[in-house]
């Protein structure tokens, strides 16, 4: 399996938002956690029984279920080439699963403010077709209720994009998964990105590092 890279920080730092253009640039397919979570909520799989709970309430789902998502989505095909992690690892013992099963050559961590994440977090809305993120005032569509990207009309808010919710995951964010960012930095692999920026800014800093 070639390299991977990691988009890391906080929920509504960006990572999402930014993942399209890494994806276009390095052909590295993109792996949410969150997104696969949701899935199997949506479907009412095992897996979405046992993480709905720890979602809602803005906790983080055990290690050994999303480690064991992980070791499945890097047996596909598409993975051969490395993948583009978002919102994993989250967690030290998530990081030292994947260290033993894939190699990660970069982690880009986008900084942002809790009081700007809240602000990002609850104001998110996606593309219920194509899955494209929108902010109602960073990021509306072009032409108001019509996906910029496939021309969709139906849009997603996200159940746990609430104030209250927003504030558990980002202790959550700040316990259990900022202490990621020293670890990996004494590996040689952290680079940071101030996402403080508008979205093509941030962008522009992104494609920087990936075409170094
Ligand atoms: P993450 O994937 O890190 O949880 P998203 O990419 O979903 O975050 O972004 C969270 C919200 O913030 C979305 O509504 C998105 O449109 C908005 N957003 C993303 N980047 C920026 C930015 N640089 N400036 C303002 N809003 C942003
Ligand atoms: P996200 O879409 O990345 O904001 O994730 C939404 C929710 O899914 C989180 O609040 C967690 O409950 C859960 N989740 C996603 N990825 C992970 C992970 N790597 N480890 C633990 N929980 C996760």
């Amino acid at each position: 399996m070639d390299s991977s890279i990691v988009l890391f920080g906080p929920p509504g730092a960006g990572k999402g938002t930014q993942a399209g253009r890494i994806v276009q640039a390095t052909g590295k397919p993109q792996v949410s956690t969150g997104d696969m979570l949701r899935a199997a909520v949506e479907e009412g799989t095992e897996l979405g029984r046992i993480a709905k709970g720890y979602m809602e309430s803005g906790g983080l789902v055990p290690d050994e279920v999303i480690i064991g998502l992980i070791k499945e989505r890097i047996k596909q095909p598409d993975a051969s080439g490395g993948l583009l992690f978002d919102g994993f690892p989250r967690t030290i013992p998530q990081a030292e699963a994947l260290e033993e099963i894939a190699p990660v050559s970069m982690v880009i961590a986008i900084h942002v403010e809790d009081e700007s994440i809240v602000e990002r977090i609850c104001g998110r809305f996606t593309c219920a077709s194509c899955g494209e993120v929108y902010h109602d005032v960073f990021r509306p569509c072009k032409i108001d209720s019509i996906c910029d990207s496939c021309g969709g009309i139906e849009f997603k808010r996200r159940a746990d994009d609430s104030e209250q919710t927003v504030r558990a995951r980002l202790s959550a964010y700040h316990e259990q998964t900022s202490p990621l960012e020293s670890w990996y930095e004494s590996k040689g692999l952290l680079q940071r990105i101030d996402g403080n920026h508008s979205i093509d800014q941030v962008g522009n800093s992104i494609s920087n590092l990936i075409n170094e």
